[in-house]
């Protein structure tokens, strides 16, 4: 089976199921966005779907609140529970990229079972890889418009007049959370965990070791070719 020049290694009929794991800054939710276009799989981002609870003021929502008001990992039970339906959703029924889905072992291992239950596999775990201090300049580039929330970054995607928006002329500002210290800060709790999922699934030697640097449609590429290298390399 082909999709635009790619051969795919998942049969037809067998349900597609790709991990993205990279810390926050690496252009995993483009990427994300960019594969679920590309080869028809739902785009399950774990944030979001938080953040969605949070604003439809759900019972999951609400358990979850405080743990993201303070920037706390929502606790396993809930996060594998909410995360799991989402799964089982029809919209899902072709598969799906899991975003900032399993961040613990625990939810890996969760997560593990489910799929076996099923009889199905996750066919790669994609780590995107960048180097801290990109992932500081990333974020220190990145502006933002106060009043309608136009995201800009100054190198790759400035406004038409420096440090203006486009849309209302208001001047942009840079978010607290962008600044230097503070992204370090945000990397130092996050990395750890997210090093021990990849050893989790590297024993199972499904890692695809990808470089984030460079342009996002370049990035794209390399993941797709990492999708179908087990097919070519057969
Ligand atoms: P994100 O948009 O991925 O940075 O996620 C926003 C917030 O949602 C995080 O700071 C956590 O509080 C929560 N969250 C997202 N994914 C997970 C996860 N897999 N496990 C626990 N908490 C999560």
């Amino acid at each position: 089976m082909t999709y635009a020049g790619h051969r795919l290694s998942t049969p037809p009929g067998r349900r597609r199921i790709l991990l993205l794991v990279g810390p926050v800054g690496s252009g995993k939710g483009t990427q994300a966005e960019a594969l679920s276009r590309q080869l028809g799989l739902q785009h399950l981002a774990s944030g979001e779907l938080f953040r969605r609870a949070l604003r439809e003021g759900t019972q999951l929502g609400e358990r979850a609140r405080s743990y993201m008001e303070h920037g706390d990992l929502v606790p396993d039970e809930i996060t594998i529970e909410m995360f799991m339906a989402e799964l089982a959703r029809p919209e899902a029924a072709a598969g799906a990229i899991l975003d900032g889905f399993p961040r613990t072992v625990a939810q890996a291992e969760a997560l593990d079972a489910t799929v076996a239950e099923r009889g199905e596999r996750i066919e790669k775990v994609i780590s995107l890889e960048v180097p801290t201090e990109e992932l500081v300049a990333r974020a220190a580039g990145r502006r933002v418009c106060p009043t309608c929330g136009t995201p800009y970054h100054v190198s790759s995607d400035p406004p038409r007049v420096a440090g203006i928006c486009d849309n209302d002329g208001t001047s942009l500002v840079q978010r607290d959370d962008d600044r230097p210290e503070v992204v370090r800060a945000r990397l130092a709790k996050q990395v750890p965990p997210m090093l021990e999922v990849l050893a989790h699934y590297e024993r199972a030697g499904i890692v695809a070791h990808i470089d984030g640097r460079g342009p996002a449609e370049q990035v794209t590429e390399a993941i797709l070719r990492a999708l179908t290298a087990d097919v070519s390399a057969a």
